[in-house]
């Protein structure tokens, strides 16, 4: 084994740094040198590499973001930008990559394979959780507590107000954030792209008027995935505010659910699967994303990380649905009665 790069790839996420620190630990204890490429797959091709010694790693895991910077690179599908990139793999006698990212990261790192010798090694990170393979990814639970926390405090003001509000959260094209944080702030509704049939608008406006029957007086948050709604969330909004004669107030949490120091839980994991790459590595193992799954590392094949979906747990969609707008249908059965 001569050299391990890492590069971090696509959206950052809390609990990067700390997988780095991992990495990096093993390998040098395995005897191994480690390089950083600063900036993803690009900054392979443009040769943008430093060192990383443990010494360094003393103070990382605790900070959000990804110290080794990351990108958007789509000249990557391009098989000239493989092939350079694979040259410059070479140049810096790399045995083995280690890719920190996402689905897109993962099919960047499967491109690469037609190009380079070297063992590749993926590591889930996203805030999404959107791979198949591995029951959570590094970000996600510290992006959930953000969102939770986010949600609370508008939820503070729209109680206040007596208001309706419907927050965007994160997840690319999957509803995972939208799921745990609708369940954790006890959102009044959650819209969600795995939803079969999709909620329609008379029947949430219907929700929302039935809720303002029951408790005039209290707040209502509905859980917005992106990427879902035509026009997103300030369409729907409209939409809704129309429907219902009720102000509907629109709130894209937006980049604070990619930031922020990484929870407890995305620093453990990180740190579990930046260990378990190198000893996949020295292992042999290449081609496979490093998971967790029923608590065990697990490889998997990376192809299957991103060409098949990830399912909600229906247990959790079924918590939700089963607990939102309970108080006030029980509250107009009651009256009724
Ligand atoms: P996240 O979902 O958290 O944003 P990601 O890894 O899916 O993370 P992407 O921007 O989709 O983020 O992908 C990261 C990078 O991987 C791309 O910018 C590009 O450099 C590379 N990549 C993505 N898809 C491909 C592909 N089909 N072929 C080659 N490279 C790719």
């Amino acid at each position: 084994m001569k050299k391990i790069a890492v590069i971090t790839s696509g959206g950052d996420a809390p609990g990067m740094n700390a997988c780095i620190r991992a990495v990096v630990i093993t390998a040098w204890q395995e005897g191994i040198e480690v390089i950083g490429f600063r900036h993803g797959f690009r900054g392979i091709v443009e040769d943008l590499s430093q060192p990383l010694h443990p010494d360094d790693m003393r103070l990382v895991s605790q900070r959000g973001g990804t110290f080794l910077k990351s990108a958007r690179y789509p000249e990557f599908r391009e098989k000239a930008t493989a092939q350079k990139a694979a040259e410059q793999l070479d140049k810096h006698d790399i045995s083995a990559l280690v890719v920190i990212g996402g689905d897109g990261s993962f099919r960047g790192a499967s491109h690469l394979a037609q190009h380079w010798q070297g063992q590749i090694i993926g590591i889930p990170g996203t805030i999404d959780n959107d791979l198949a393979g591995t029951d959570i990814t590094i970000g996600f639970a510290t992006a959930v507590d953000t969102a939770m926390e986010a949600i609370d405090k508008v939820r503070e003001t729209a109680e206040a107000m007596a208001r309706v509000f419907i927050i965007e959260v994160m997840g690319r094209h999957a509803g995972f954030i939208g799921l745990h944080s609708a369940i954790a702030s006890a959102a009044e509704a959650m819209i969600l792209p795995e939803m079969d049939p999709q909620p329609k608008l008379p029947e949430l406006a219907d929700n929302i008027l039935q809720a303002r029957e029951a408790f005039p007086d209290s707040s209502y948050v509905v859980v917005l995935s992106e990427n879902l709604w035509p026009g997103g969330v300030h369409a729907l909004a409209d939409s809704l505010s129309k429907a219902t004669g009720v102000t509907c107030h629109p709130c894209p949490l937006g980049h604070i659910q990619r930031g922020g120091r990484p929870n407890a839980q995305d620093r453990i994991l990180s740190m579990q699967l930046g260990q378990a790459a190198v000893h996949a590595i020295l292992d042999g193992a290449s081609g496979v994303m490093i998971g967790l799954e029923n608590e065990r590392v697990v490889e998997v094949p990376l192809a299957l990380t991103y060409d098949r979906d990830k399912p909600l747990d229906p247990r959790l969609v079924n918590l939700q649905l089963g607990l939102q707008g309970v108080n006030f249908a029980s509250k107009s059965d009651r009256e009724t009665a």
